[in-house]
């Protein structure tokens, strides 16, 4: 991207709103949570889809995955399960391009019936 002002999450890669980071990653929380914790895994490169990421990246997007995921859970002894989310395009509903993983902690009764989680993508195809 040219212009990384247009970009939001460059934008805030270099301020305080950053929990975490690796070399080629960093961690915020997401300002419109879907639930309590709502995390975002962000690469430090400015890329739009996730299938352009390359192998350091993913390595440090796993690793912040797992270490926040646990960091959750110790903090949150309401959090039963997770989901993690990439939306890759605008077809699959992205909306902020650069990559980012959500992360989005799960409490029992957060909904009235959970089955099917991110199948819910296609809220008519939820439940199976
Ligand atoms: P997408 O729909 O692209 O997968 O998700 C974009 C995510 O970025 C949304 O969950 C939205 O709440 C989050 N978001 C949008 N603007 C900001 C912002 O300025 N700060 C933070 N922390 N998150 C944002
Ligand atoms: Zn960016």
């Amino acid at each position: 991207m040219n212009n990384l002002k247009a970009c939001i999450f460059c934008e805030i890669a270099t301020t305080d709103r950053v929990i975490d980071q690796t070399d080629h990653t960093f961690v915020i929380r997401d300002a419109f949570p879907v639930t309590e914790g709502h995390t975002l895994i962000i690469p430090k490169r400015h890329v739009a889809d996730y299938f352009d990421l390359n192998p350091n990246e993913t390595s440090d997007i796993q690793e912040l995955l797992q270490k926040h995921k646990a960091l959750i859970e110790v903090n949150d002894e309401s959090v039963d399960g997770f989901n993690i989310g990439i939306n890759v395009g605008a077809t699959a509903g992205q909306t902020v391009f650069h990559v980012h993983v959500h992360l989005i902690p799960r409490r029992i009764g957060d909904v009235e019936n959970p089955k099917g989680g991110v199948r819910g993508v296609i809220p008519a195809k939820q439940k199976y």
